[in-house]
């Protein structure tokens, strides 16, 4: 079990993985259903494909991830050849989320396992099926020695955290992440952190409303809004809002039946804890749209709440969950004095006509990442980086950029024997002059 150094051992441990996942999919969707109704579509679409095309890709990619670069030497060297090695990492903490629990504890521990380390995975305790049958699948395909899953709450998260790692990636709250990130320093860990945010969506004068809103409705409300991409609240010329509007009320009818509580594809709240923080933020909100709820189900309509106070409690958090706030802009300063209001989000979308607005935006405000006329997209893309800056997170993945996060990248110059030029040695005298040649020249 030679996974350090062994490339073929890893990858037969990723087939034998891949292998108990597509045995197990129809479970697995099942029981992400039974975790929160996750619907049939979006479990196969956003969790067990994903992760099985991650696979595969990773699978086929392995030995060219991990072979030694061979990168262009600098002629100070002269004469040399130069090379990055990628070298496993070590000990690695996956810790991981509730809201797409099953392709967030995967995907990482996949790339972790492709680039040689060792990994323990803590999946999240509020999506309990879904981290029992990880432990299982993963109890199929890897040595203990080599991969663990230990189940369990904040108190075990805690315990794991105390421990030293070499590389630890978490994905959850901006909270939590603040707790790892001070976890890590005491033994100067790397990490990624992948964060949340209030992510803006910005809809111009010229957009295309009805497909706007079409497109918005699909990325604001698949996983009943607990997305950490999903549109956080929206941001409209302030003329088009009646439009728009009607337009976002026909495609969540549209989408979800007048009866929307009884739609098979929606999904519920998580549990009461947050049921209770999402309907506290409907209250004394101006609801134009949805509003109903049910405690005993965890349901919450798609909710569209226009205009809120900035000061409000739907303005102070992200959201997570279906509720989505309008609020208009007739200025760009409007837009600066809304947005500037938070950290920098994890995602950013633009609906617009005109290049040279989007463009700008793109300049003017940073974001983790984003798409000009749709909303999540960005994330399907293995070629993107996927990732925060500042408060949404440290560090991004994704294809091989995953493979590279879990990989230490070591430099190594070779240098030949043949030629052994006198420039750089002492006694220096005289040579000054030659060498500054030399490298105004380079
Ligand atoms: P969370 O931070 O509450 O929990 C994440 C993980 O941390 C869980 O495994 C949990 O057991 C553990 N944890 C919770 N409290 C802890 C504590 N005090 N000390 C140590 N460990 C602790 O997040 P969540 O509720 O599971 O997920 C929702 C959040 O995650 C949202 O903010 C969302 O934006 C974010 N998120 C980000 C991404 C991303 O890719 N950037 C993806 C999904 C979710």
């Amino acid at each position: 079990m030679d996974y350090k150094n062994d490339i073929g051992y890893r990858r037969e441990t990723l087939k034998k993985l891949l292998y108990n996942i597509q045995k197990s999919e129809d479970l697995i969707v099942k029981t992400l259903y039974d975790d929160f109704k996750k619907p049939e579509f979006e479990a196969v679409l956003t969790e067990t494909n994903y992760v099985i095309s991650e696979l595969k890709d990773t699978i086929k990619n392995i030995h060219k991830w991990a072979r030694r670069k061979r990168v262009f030497p600098s002629i100070l060297n002269f004469p040399s050849t130069d090379y990055i090695y990628k070298e496993p990492y070590g000990n690695v903490l996956v810790i991981s989320p509730w809201n797409y629990p099953f392709q967030l504890a995967l995907c990482p521990l996949i790339a972790a396992v492709a680039a040689g380390n060792k990994v323990v995975l803590k999946p999240s305790e509020l999506a309990p099926n879904t981290s029992a049958i990880i432990a299982k699948i993963i109890e199929k395909a890897f040595h203990v020695n080599h991969v663990e899953v230990i189940q369990g709450g904040v108190e075990v998260s805690n315990k794991l955290l105390a421990q030293r790692w070499d590389y630890i990636f978490f994905t959850g709250s901006v909270a939590v992440g603040k707790i790892v990130a001070k976890a890590a320093a005491e033994h100067l860990t790397p990490v990624t952190l992948e964060l949340g945010g209030k992510n803006p969506c910005l809809i111009d004068e010229t957009a295309n409303l009805k497909l706007a809103a079409k497109r918005i409705v699909w990325g604001k409300f698949i996983n009943a809004g607990q997305t950490c991409i999903a549109p956080d609240y929206i941001l409209i010329q302030k003329d088009m809002k009646i439009n728009f509007i009607t337009y976002l009320m026909e495609e969540i009818t549209k989408s979800y039946g007048k009866k929307m509580d009884k739609s098979p594809d929606f999904a519920r709240i998580i549990n009461t804890k947050n049921w209770v923080r999402l309907t506290n933020m409907i209250q004394n909100e101006k609801v134009i749209f949805g509003g109903e709820m049910n405690a005993e189900t965890h349901y919450i309509a798609p909710t569209l709440i226009e205009e809120p106070n900035l000061d409000s409690p739907v303005m102070q958090e992200e959201i997570f969950g279906p509720i989505l706030p309008i609020l208009t802009y007739e200025t760009e300063g409007d837009i600066a004095n809304i947005i500037k209001r938070y950290e920098k989000p994890l995602a950013f979308y633009i609906f617009s006509d005109n290049p040279t607005f989007a463009k700008k935006l793109i300049k003017n405000y940073s974001f983790g990442g984003g798409c000009i006329n749709d909303t999540v997209i960005h994330f399907s893309n293995k070629r993107l980086p996927f990732g925060g800056v500042g408060h949404s997170g440290i560090g991004a993945y994704h294809g091989q950029l995953s493979f590279d996060v879990f990989s230490h990248h070591k430099g190594v110059v070779k240098k030949g024997n043949w030629l052994d030029l006198p420039m750089r040695y002492a006694p220096y005298k005289d040579k000054l002059p030659t060498i500054k040649r030399l490298l105004d020249w380079m």
